[in-house]
């Protein structure tokens, strides 16, 4: 029988993919998607589960058969299998949003800093290395430290290395084995920021005012909705954000990450998804990143609210949080704490395993720095 409701696969089945099932869940639609994992976080939250390897073209295909829609919950996907939905989406009535290749550019950092530079936005200064040779055209004048990064599929601090030499480059490129990678100059920035666009198949944009990011161990620690920046750094940071959804002509919703130095706004990446600096959106207005997903893909324009409450989104990482119940219990106390654990079955060292929204200040919400919590 034919289904009553709109139907979405997403690729990849992890939180963010968990926090899209709900919001869609919500208005009807019927959330499906596909990874390796079983039991996946967004399973448990009601999404029906294909499980298989990304390059599995055959279980791939009779998953997209089902579906109106697809979506990304995250970018490290292989690039034969992006390349595999962009020759599909040309013959299935299918519609595939954000479209593959802007995936393909935000996997790639070589890409993706040239995209940048390209359409006029400010990035650090980077030196490509694709053989041990290049290092020497490496520039006499090369600044020391620097960090050198995998060129793909880098995450949360994963393949990046600081760096004090071209001995130093040489010895990681040679423990790699391998010689894609991009150097870049440190940035002294003076605080990291992050806006989440959204653009709809109509060319309508809507960019969210960017939340302030502090990291731990490289990976996203607490984020803070307003940041504390000058209206014009507001500003300049939506242009940018808008500049990038229109040159790429994306449509979806994107986090772009930006270091604040004086009044200049260096791009680091984007992340073609909801982005966890984008958790604030859940609790801080009307309509959360996760919404404007669905939003997208169903072709719907909301009508946009621009009333926000400040928000702070403290990010549970590893397992300490759940040493002791006490914790999550007084957290539940009080209704300024917005609180979502993700049913990971395993609390490892550095996963995301939840998130907790406060409403208000930073200072108010007594959040800890760092991975522990006490009682
Ligand atoms: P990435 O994987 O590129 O998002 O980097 C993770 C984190 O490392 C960033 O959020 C920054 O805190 C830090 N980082 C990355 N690149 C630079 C850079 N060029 N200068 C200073 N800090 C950086």
């Amino acid at each position: 029988m034919k289904s009553l409701y709109f139907k979405v696969g997403i690729l990849g089945s992890g939180q963010l993919g968990r926090m899209f099932t709900q919001s869609a869940c919500n208005i009807g639609i019927e959330v499906s998607v596909y990874s390796p994992e079983k039991d996946s976080p967004a399973a448990k939250s009601g999404a029906k589960e294909y499980t298989g390897e990304y390059t599995n073209f055959e279980l791939l295909e009779k998953f997209l058969e089902n579906q109106n829609a697809l979506s990304f919950e995250f970018e490290n996907i292989p690039s034969s299998t992006l390349d595999f939905l962009i020759n599909y989406q040309t013959k299935q009535n299918i519609k595939i949003y954000p479209n593959p290749r802007c995936v393909q550019i935000a996997q790639n950092r070589k890409l993706e800093k040239n995209f940048f530079k390209e359409i006029g936005l400010l990035v650090t200064n980077f030196f490509v290395i694709e053989s041990l040779e290049d290092l020497q055209k490496l520039p006499k004048d090369w600044k020391f430290p620097s960090i050198l990064k995998t060129n793909l599929f880098g995450y949360d601090g994963k393949g990046q290395w600081k760096v004090n030499s071209v001995l130093d480059i040489e010895t990681i490129l040679h423990e790699q084995k391998s010689f894609d990678h991009i150097l870049e100059e440190i940035v002294p920035f003076e605080k990291e920021i992050s806006v989440i666009g959204v653009r709809f198949s109509n060319g309508q944009i809507f960019c969210y005012p960017p939340a302030e990011n502090i990291h731990t161990n490289h990976i996203l620690d607490i984020s803070i909705y307003p940041a504390n920046i000058s209206e014009s750094l507001k500003q300049k940071a939506i242009r940018y954000t808008t500049k990038l959804l229109e040159s790429l002509n994306y449509v979806g919703v994107l986090g772009l990450e930006m270091f604040v130095v004086e009044d200049e706004l260096y791009c680091n990446e984007f992340a073609p998804r909801p982005h966890n600096s984008g958790h604030f959106t859940m609790n801080a207005c009307r309509y959360s990143q996760f919404d404007m997903q669905a939003f997208t893909l169903l072709g719907v324009v909301p009508s946009f609210d621009f009333s926000f409450q400040p928000t702070v989104m403290k990010n549970i990482i590893g397992e300490s949080f759940f040493q002791n119940k006490q914790i999550l219990t007084n957290y539940l106390y009080n209704p300024n704490y917005h609180i979502y654990l993700y049913q990971k079955a395993e609390a490892r060292k550095g996963r995301k395993m939840g998130h907790i929204n406060y409403l208000g200040s930073f200072e108010n919400s007594k959040f800890p720095i760092g991975t522990d919590w006490k009682v």
